[in-house]
């Protein structure tokens, strides 16, 4: 028998020796175009925070003064010691925001999967996910003990066939239908209208999860939903705070009724204790930034820096832009090695592997931001085309 630490030791080599090994990076800087890595200032194409409002003046502000007037601390859970104002504050402009009758913040997005789809499904219904959404879906999926079918990425044709088997499945349950719009780590969009459409023809509920959409997309960048004009189809809309939007935390977005049976069943709501006031505060700063005419402009300013990175790569064109450039490459040890040359030219780009994507499809991630300068996207090219990526 190994001791725990000489048996985790163990297992930590195993995954070392498949190139899997994830370590954390202490940064010294606040999130931006520019983060301080020990001595080292990386250019730094990694963040979600497509809009430059993690460290902007206002949602910090916002943050700093409901620190003063509520505390650092939030107590408890909302329904054991109160729903304090700027969480009640934030969920009132989010709906504004969504166009929704009402909404839902969470501690995480993960948080927010797993409550909604645990609170929504039981052992009756049936779940059908995107092949390639995010952890935080498919544990959930898991959780609530749910049948799990999975469809192609991005492929209505084979969703149908999915949901034909369902109908004839169902037995009485629910079918709940559950994809992201902008994929996370391949930054393509979700066929929503087909998507919208096959779930009425099968009478099956919708989830979409918008985290990385919100604030990007759409007349008033509620997200690809109000793009696609499907903001009524979509029973449960998803989306998230620590991206665009630039704080933490995540949300649920729906009918007032879909949101007070969540308040009563979703258990990671129910048993977390409510986020700190800044985080909420920071929150609905970043969301009235992101409704006011600045908002269009960062909108404008990120699509220009896509627009500039994809007339100089040879990359799949989209007719949706979006600031989620995957480059393929593969081979696990070799993505974390063209990540290091990058770092080497002082330039961040994370290397993404197993079990954020499928074996033998690890990746550079690129994300540009609407805080990029041209000439920063011009340096990250010129350090990309010099190891022969992307081309
Ligand atoms: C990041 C992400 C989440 C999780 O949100 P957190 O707030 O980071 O927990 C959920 N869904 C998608 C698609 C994401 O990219």
């Amino acid at each position: 028998m190994l001791s725990f630490d000489a048996e985790l030791r163990h297992r930590l080599d195993a995954i070392r020796g498949q190139g899997l090994l994830r370590e954390l990076r202490p940064v010294d800087s606040p999130q931006g175009t520019r983060i301080q890595v020990g001595r080292q200032t990386l250019l730094n194409f990694s963040s979600n925070d497509y809009l430059g409002l993690a460290n902007d003046p206002l949602p910090r502000e916002a943050a700093i003064r409901a620190v003063d007037k509520f505390g650092a601390g939030s107590g408890a859970s909302r329904l054991i010691c109160g729903s304090l104002a700027p969480h009640q504050e934030l969920e009132e402009t989010l709906a504004r925001f969504k166009g929704t009758e009402a909404a839902l913040s969470f501690s995480s997005g993960y948080a927010t999967a797993m409550g909604t789809i645990c609170a929504l499904l039981g052992k009756n219904d049936i779940i059908i996910l995107d092949k390639l959404v995010h952890a935080c879906m498919v544990d959930a999926a898991r959780l609530s003990g749910a049948k799990i079918r999975v469809f192609a990425h991005n492929d209505p044709d084979d969703l149908e066939d999915k949901l034909k088997w369902a109908d004839t499945a169902q037995n009485g349950g629910q079918i709940l239908v559950a994809t992201e719009s902008i994929f996370s780590m391949d930054g393509d969009a979700a066929p929503l209208r087909e998507i919208a459409a096959l779930k009425e023809k099968y009478g099956a509920w919708l989830m979409v999860d918008e985290a990385h959409a919100t604030g990007l997309y759409g007349k008033h960048r509620r997200g690809l939903a109000e793009e696609l004009g499907l903001n009524d189809k979509i029973e449960i809309q998803m989306g998230t705070l620590g991206k665009a939007l630039g704080a933490s935390g995540g949300y649920i977005s729906g009918s007032r009724t879909l949101i007070d049976f969540l308040v009563n069943r979703a258990r990671s709501f129910i048993f977390s204790t409510a986020p700190v006031p800044a985080a909420a505060a920071a929150a609905q700063a970043a969301i009235l930034l992101v409704q006011s005419a600045e908002g269009r402009v960062r909108q404008e300013l990120l699509w220009s820096r896509v627009g500039e990175f994809q007339s100089q790569i040879a990359n799949r064109k989209s007719q949706i832009p979006g600031a989620i450039i995957p480059m393929i490459i593969g081979d696990e040890n070799q993505a974390v090695q063209a990540a290091a040359k990058l770092r080497e030219q002082n330039i961040f780009v994370p290397a993404i592997r197993y079990p954020t994507v499928a074996r033998g499809k690890a990746r550079l991630r690129v994300t540009l931001t609407a805080s990029h300068s041209s000439e920063d996207v011009s340096e990250l090219i010129r350090a990309l085309k010099t190891f022969g990526l992307g081309l």
